[in-house]
């Protein structure tokens, strides 16, 4: 079976680990910041804070510009998405507003999202879906004319979960000014085993989020002449230095995984565009996808999941529509574009696992019909 998913890790790995295991000193230490300053680098953008996984970082994200306890306010977000996405509006004790997915990108659709921002508005979720960049400049000039209308600009969240080494109007994704969250998950395109990170558009977040991360407890005080105080209590969602030395060690690996899911998604592109009962999802010439999925819509997808395990390929929509759990009830709405594209979304294999070979026996089997 051609898998869906695995693990990119570099060779070089178990050796960088176990030099951190056998040190002594396996904690939240020089490996987590030598990270951050690599992540910087990539983003392009300082203001980089490591924790523990991405549904940590999106929980202190949101904490951190969200009001809690507040019985009114809602964060607006999309449904097709890990549910790491909107549990953490839930774990702030906050309403979700359904935006509706816009068919095309399978993103946010901004139509809808401009739509609902209301003076209840307290933050903006929004997905990279398969690693597909959301238009941001419009995002941006929607919330321009909510300030304009309402006095605040809602603060923007982006999960970029899928979207390591993704591109938006030539500037990588995280390097946009908002609040960024990435995931290191064992599956992602760079993994740390498990793992995540906060890209945050201020200095003053930055030193926020690195204290909230760890209790509220400044780090860097000098604990024997001056005490750190806490003026606000935080978590614990640090990452440790044998995470980091993992991704440290597949930093430059990613690139190539990057680059042969890009690689594959080419191929598919050329081979699937025109082949009836399938459509695939948009390419605007702003942006680039990291492809950690090939999401495509197919009309008759148990016929076409049928067909394609027969043929020895894994396929799936990965990820469930969120607003359908029992767990979110009370925030269900009328979702319509969701609702006509949720029953044909599938994923095929794409990453730099699957060979010339394999690709072409998945374009062919697909061609021939199901
Ligand atoms: C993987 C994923 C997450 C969660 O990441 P963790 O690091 O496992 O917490 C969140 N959102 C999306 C869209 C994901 O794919």
């Amino acid at each position: 079976m051609i898998p869906l998913f695995r693990v990119a890790m570099s060779p070089e790995a178990p050796t960088r680990a176990a030099e951190v295991l056998g040190s002594g000193s396996i904690g939240q230490g020089a490996k987590v910041e030598e990270f951050e300053r690599a992540i910087a680098g990539r983003v392009g953008r300082d203001e980089v804070v490591t924790v523990n996984s991405a549904t940590a970082g999106l929980h202190l994200a949101l904490h951190m510009v969200a009001r809690q306890d507040d019985d009114d306010g809602e964060v607006l977000s999309t449904p097709l998405t890990m549910e790491a996405t909107n549990w953490a509006i839930l774990a702030n004790r906050l309403r979700i507003r359904w935006v509706d997915v816009d068919p095309a990108t399978l993103n946010v659709d901004l139509d809808d999202l401009a739509r609902k921002i209301s003076p209840k508005t307290r933050a903006i979720m929004i997905v990279h879906f398969a690693g597909y960049p959301v238009d941001l400049d419009r995002l941006r000039a929607i919330i321009d004319l909510a300030e304009a209308r309402f006095g605040f600009r809602p603060p923007v969240i982006e999960d970029c979960a899928h979207a390591w080494g993704a591109t938006y109007g030539g500037t990588p994704i995280g390097g946009h000014g908002n609040l960024c969250v990435f995931s290191f998950q064992a599956i992602k395109h760079l993994t740390c085993g498990d793992g995540g990170a906060l890209v945050l558009p201020t200095e003053e977040l930055r030193r926020r989020a690195t204290r909230l991360r760890w209790f509220g407890i400044d780090r860097t005080a000098d604990r024997l002449r001056n005490p750190p105080d806490v003026t606000e209590w935080g978590f614990k969602f640090h990452m440790n230095d044998i995470n980091a030395s993992i991704g440290l060690a597949n930093l430059a690996w990613a690139d190539e995984v990057l680059a042969r899911h890009r690689a594959n998604a080419a191929f598919y592109d050329r081979e699937l565009a025109g082949v009836a009962g399938l459509e695939l999802t948009e390419r605007a010439a702003d942006r680039r996808s990291s492809f950690w999925i090939y999401p495509m819509k197919v009309e008759d997808r148990d016929g076409f999941i049928k067909r394609m395990d027969e043929a020895g390929i894994m396929t799936s929509n990965v990820h469930e529509r969120n607003d359908l759990h029992t767990a979110v009830r009370p925030y269900s709405s009328l979702l319509p574009g969701l609702d006509r594209v949720a029953p044909r979304v599938v994923c095929v294999p794409v990453g730099w696992w699957v060979t010339e070979e394999q690709r072409t026996h998945i374009a062919d089997t697909i061609r021939r019909g199901w």
